[in-house]
């Protein structure tokens, strides 16, 4: 098993860390539960640190030592204010932090140091911006294993990579400081961006500020005169009902003691806030003109639409974004996790961790060899759990047989020959008599998949050791579905074929022995006992002529117990024989 690769959403406003665990993606949650971690960092006067809620907490009282929003500025030149902002740290410091607290909190959850991570960054980043992004997770202590395209990761967590080739998807990500619309379009496989427009200077932030003038301005104040303090109360409160809004139709804005003697409460209704909020929805749907011009292609041209970001929660923002592509979006993810669980896919797939589940984790047909008869002798059979192993002993058939033939066989039917062939080996051993030489087969798959057959000779314990890669579990869907169904319509006649070759081989075996058993001890039998035992010899006979499988196993089984007591005689006469020949020695 690879090493463990996590997938980071290292937002503007809000982070995340996911990790597939027994093929499946999640994201990784903090002792309190929560999956999105802001990307805040507080920096105490005596170089404490604290990342997320705990310094978002500290914000209303503390204001300056907060920063925020720090993805604007990475891989920038900096203006002077900009840097102060800072104080005194880098952009790629800061986003250091923030990706060291997301490691701190996924080895706690998952008990183990973790090192590989795949970090996602917006469509439009340059290279400055992208290796700045890879930089700052190399300072916390992670190797950046890749970094990817958010809107890729967004059609990622939604599936989107089944879709085919050529298919277009749009993917709308409205988060809390930008807004970008991205096309991209699948080409041998992989996501290619065709387009992306946005607006690095909108998002839910902007629609907060809105809500919070207008309240302000209902209170009978300037925003202007609003103190520093005041208004990040102002503002959090307006988040609040915000976010309250995308459920529900009406909700109090409510803030008590705003200048320590005066309390401000309003009812905002859904209506309301949407019309307030609508210039900024019209910027992001000119931008998705845009991008789609770009691109040469009409709204009517693109197979899915996807919605991330935390503002795409808002009701007018979704509809909005329909009607503009005409279609509905899939909604079926969070929009403020699909990105960390688009990185955690990719992450899984690059460790091998989420195909483990898909394809690694039982065998898709049966494994086994052939015997005598081309018949197929199942050692593993289908849908058992890997790693495994199961192991057979097999005898010479041929008297004087100078090697045996091993053919390690995967499929349902009955007959070897339509079964697939995986591989062969040929078992030297010394000429012995028939029945006399001893091979062991045993078939080992391992947990990655890979088949290992050892043949051993038991009497000279030479091993021979044949190792298949992956094709006894890299099969596809449609051709285990295709054996499966195959076995399924044969059912009867692959039985009848079975019944027919054991029986055969066993009459084989039967008739000469009678022969032989007749000779020796016709004088011990009655005239009676002699007919029956021919009429079931000719019995036999007859039926492997007919081709007959239920009545030639019928007549092998009888002809086997007419000559029962006839070969236990010749058994016991031949024992005696020797007893003899030793007391007279
Ligand atoms: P980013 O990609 O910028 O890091 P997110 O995708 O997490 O951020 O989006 C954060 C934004 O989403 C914030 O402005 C937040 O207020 C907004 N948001 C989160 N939930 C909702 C909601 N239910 N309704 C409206 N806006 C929401
Ligand atoms: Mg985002």
């Amino acid at each position: 098993m690879n090493d463990i690769i996590v997938g980071i959403d290292l937002g503007t406003t809000n982070s995340a860390i996911g990790v597939v665990d027994s093929g499946f993606p999640m994201l990784l949650a903090d002792d309190g539960g929560k999956r999105i971690m802001p990307s805040a960092v507080w920096y105490g006067p005596s170089g404490e640190i604290e990342v997320g809620h705990k310094a978002l907490r500290r914000r209303p009282i503390e204001g300056s030592r907060v920063i925020t929003s720090v993805k604007r500025l990475m891989g920038r030149e900096l203006s002077v204010e900009e840097s102060e902002s800072l104080g005194g740290k880098t952009a790629e410091q800061v986003s250091a932090d923030i990706l060291r607290e997301l490691k701190r909190r996924a080895e706690w959850r998952l008990g183990k140091a973790l090192t590989k991570a795949v970090i996602t960054v917006p469509a439009y980043f340059h290279d400055g911006q992208r290796n700045a992004t890879k930089r700052a997770g190399e300072l916390a202590g992670w190797e950046v294993v890749r970094i990817l395209n958010e809107p890729t990761a967004a059609a990622l967590s939604y599936g989107l990579d089944q879709l085919g080739e050529r298919s277009r998807v749009a993917v709308y990500d409205l988060g809390g400081g930008t807004f970008d619309l991205s096309i991209l379009e699948m080409q041998d496989g992989v996501f290619q961006v065709l387009s992306t427009h946005g607006d690095t200077q909108l998002g839910g932030d902007d629609l907060d500020r809105v809500l919070a003038e207008k309240m302000i301005g209902l209170a009978g104040l300037e925003a202007a005169s609003v103190g520093h303090d005041a208004w990040i109360r102002w503002r959090v409160e307006a988040e609040r009902v915000k976010c309250a809004l995308s459920e529900r139709a009406l909700e109090t804005f409510a803030m008590p003691f705003f200048d320590g003697v005066n309390s401000f409460s309003r009812e905002v209704t859904r209506v309301e806030f949407s019309e307030w909020i609508q210039p900024w929805v019209a910027r992001t749907l000119s931008c998705c003109r845009r991008a789609l011009s770009d691109a040469r292609l009409e709204s009517n041209e693109i197979d899915a639409l996807v919605l991330v970001g935390g503002s795409s929660r808002i009701p007018v923002v979704r509809t909005a974004v329909e009607s503009l592509f005409g279609r509905v979006a899939d909604l079926s993810q969070h929009p403020d996790e699909a990105i960390a669980l688009g990185a955690t896919i990719q992450a899984g797939v690059i460790s091998g961790a989420m195909k483990h589940l898909v394809l690694l984790d039982v065998t898709p047909l049966s494994l086994g060899i052939e015997t005598l008869g081309g018949l197929m002798n199942v050692l593993i059979p289908r849908n058992t759990t890997i790693p495994c192993k199961a192991g057979e002993l097999f005898t010479n058939a041929v008297h004087e047989q100078k090697a045996m033939r091993v053919r390690v066989l995967q499929g349902e039917r009955e007959m070897a020959r339509d079964n697939w062939e995986l591989g062969i080996v040929d078992i030297p051993f010394k000429p012995a008599a028939k029945g006399q030489a001893r091979i062991g087969v045993q078939l080992h798959i391992d947990e990655n998949g890979i088949l290992e057959v050892l043949a051993r000779d038991v009497k000279t314990g030479i091993d021979q050791i044949l190792t298949i890669r992956s094709s006894a579990v890299d099969v596809s869907d449609e051709s285990v579905e295709k054996m499966v169904g195959d076995s399924v319509e044969h059912a009867f006649s692959d039985m009848a074929e079975r019944i027919f070759t054991e029986a055969k081989l066993k009459a084989e075996e039967l008739l000469p022995a009678v022969e032989q058993a007749l000779e020796l001890g016709r004088q011990w039998l009655s005239a009676k006992e002699i007919k029956t035992i021919e009429t079931a010899r000719a019995e036999v006979c007859q039926a492997l002529l007919e081709k007959e499988p239920n009545s030639l196993k019928a007549a092998v089984q009888r002809l086997d117990t007419a000559t029962e007591a006839l070969a236990a005689k010749i058994v016991q006469q031949a024992m005696d024989e020797a007893l003899d020949r030793q007391l007279s020695l």
